[in-house]
């Protein structure tokens, strides 16, 4: 039997489905290189309260410099974004297939070719949880919400993640305020910006507590 939990870890929430250990899903379907990577085709953001919780542990900085390390990182004034890879030749060859024009997951089928660079084949992210964006800590396919009492179970889920969400772009423009005062960002003087999201407060919020949720495999056949 599988479950959907909310895990919280130094006061960082994230969804965690536990048939993503051993996933089929359509959504997690790869024809590149990394075969075995779920749906990690995504190519993550890390904006400041990402970054300020990265800032205030030895482990966040050694993540924060691992992650600007990337050679496909953009670095902007108040965020980091990654580039993973993408095998763009054997994309261009799936064009002309049938599989192609098929309804199956997903509806852009680039992502079959994508794989971000924080995702170890086989094993998972490299990036602890409570550093990563929100996509990555909430994100669970529709296959796996498929059954009608699995959905309507995982209502609350989805009012606590979206009142989590707007604290979370509530903190991003208070600490990006808070920068400009201070006449600091991240491309002209990357060193004093941490330096002063480290020596500020970080917020903490207080999450909702949820009920697991359990899938029966009457419920949910794919396994993904
Ligand atoms: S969320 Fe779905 S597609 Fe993603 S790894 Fe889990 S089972 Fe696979
Ligand atoms: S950062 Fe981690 S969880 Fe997010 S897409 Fe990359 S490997 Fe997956």
């Amino acid at each position: 039997m599988e479950k959907i939990y909310l895990d919280i870890c130094s006061g960082v929430p994230r969804y965690v489905y536990t048939g993503c250990n051993h996933c089929s899903s359509s959504m997690g379907r790869s024809l590149c290189e990394f075969e075995h990577r779920g749906c990690c085709f995504y190519y993550p953001k890390f904006e400041l309260l990402n970054i300020q919780r990265m800032a205030k542990s030895l482990k966040g900085l050694q993540i924060l410099e691992l992650i600007r390390q990337k050679p496909k990182t953009t670095i902007n004034r108040f965020s980091i974004h990654t580039q993973g890879f993408f095998n763009k030749e054997s994309y261009e060859t799936y064009k002309n297939t049938e599989d192609f024009y098929s309804d199956e997951a997903p509806q852009d089928k680039s992502l079959l070719f994508k794989t971000c660079p924080f995702v170890k084949d086989g094993v998972g992210c490299t990036i602890p949880h409570n550093f990563r964006d929100n996509v990555c800590n909430f994100f669970i396919c529709k296959e796996a919400l498929s059954d009608d009492k699995v959905k309507e179970a995982y209502t609350p889920y989805l009012e606590a993640m979206q009142n989590y969400i707007r604290w979370v772009e509530w903190e991003n423009i208070t600490l990006q305020h808070l920068l400009i005062e201070e006449k600091l960002n991240l491309i002209d003087d990357f060193k004093n910006t941490i330096k002063f999201l480290q020596e500020i407060p970080l917020d903490v919020y207080e999450f909702s507590n949820l009920t697991p949720i359990y899938i029966s495999s009457g419920n949910w056949s794919k396994g993904a």
